[in-house]
């Protein structure tokens, strides 16, 4: 099973809810910290694990063979080339790697060569697998290294893969939980919560994932986001309290089951919510 957590927006308690739901799951869990311009993950977890690079095509140009034809200009769509006389200029921070280029140049003035752009790490954690990713500093592109922390998680042949996924609605959070089973999208009870939330769902639904929705500082706030989720049929599969032992636990790096170890049955709960939702949603 693959849950994807997300948020619409960042600072609702995502990586909180994700790092509480992998140590609640019984089985082979992986957690995967796809938030790959600020993983945060092992922080609260473990830190020391195998690394591997993550790079992506990039085109190499050879001006003795080059006819100035503009054809790699024409094609790419990210102004990532662009001729000047029977000169190229190529701005690596634009290209995405798609190859284009150099299958359209007609004299193989550009080839394939590779650029790394962050890196992926597998550290084995106490209560599980532990695998995130680090854009590198000044690259642009992160959907490339969240596909490689998947790819690494899908590795592992976890039980349960829990997907932290990057806040926001742009490619990032796309990226991360698409192919996810079941999508938890966590909100706060304020109109900024209730706003991305809506920016959340609309996403998920053209994407056509399942989700519920986790309220957290519940008690705090106003009731506009439970009258959004009743009048838009969006379960709300959780509701957490707005604590000061957690938030202060959270500041010192432990977990919220450290902090409120008796909210382990609601995370199982939780779990065996989203298994039966999953299971309705496949027989159909
Ligand atoms: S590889 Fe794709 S994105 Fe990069 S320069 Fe070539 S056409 Fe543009
Ligand atoms: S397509 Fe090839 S030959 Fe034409 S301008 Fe680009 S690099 Fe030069």
């Amino acid at each position: 099973m693959k849950i994807a957590i997300a948020s619409g927006k960042g600072g609702t308690g995502k990586t909180t809810i994700a790092l509480a739901l992998a140590q609640a799951a019984i089985g082979k869990t992986a957690l995967l910290d796809c938030d790959v311009e600020a993983p945060n993950c092992h922080l609260f977890s473990c830190s020391d694990g195998v690394c591997e690079p993550v790079t992506v095509p990039m085109p190499v140009f050879d001006k003795k063979l080059c006819t100035g034809c503009g054809e790699c200009a024409a094609f790419c769509q990210f102004n990532a080339v662009a001729v000047v006389g029977k000169n190229i200029l190529l701005f690596p921070e634009l290209c995405h790697g798609c190859g284009g280029c150099v299958k359209v140049c007609p004299t193989g003035a550009l080839t394939e060569s590779s650029r790394e752009i962050g890196e992926t790490k597998v550290a084995m954690c106490s209560y599980f697998v532990l695998i995130d990713g680090h854009l590198n500093i000044g690259q642009a592109m992160s959907p490339p290294v969240i596909r490689a922390v998947k790819e690494r998680g899908a590795k592992n042949v976890p039980d349960l893969a829990v997907i932290d996924c990057p806040p926001g609605t742009s490619c990032p959070m796309v990226t991360a939980v698409r192919g996810a089973d079941f999508v938890l999208l966590v909100t706060e009870p304020t109109p900024f919560g209730l706003n991305d939330l809506i920016l959340a769902v609309e996403t998920l639904k053209k994407l056509e994932l399942p989700f519920g929705v986790i309220i957290n500082r519940a008690d705090s706030g106003d009731d506009k986001v439970k009258e959004y989720c009743r009048d838009e049929k969006i379960p709300v599969m959780m509701e957490i309290a707005n604590r000061r032992d957690i938030a202060e636990a959270y500041s010192r790096g432990e977990t919220l089951l450290t902090a409120a170890p008796e909210l382990r049955g609601q995370l199982i709960m939780l779990l065996e919510k989203m298994e039966e939702l999953i299971r309705v949603r496949t027989a159909k």
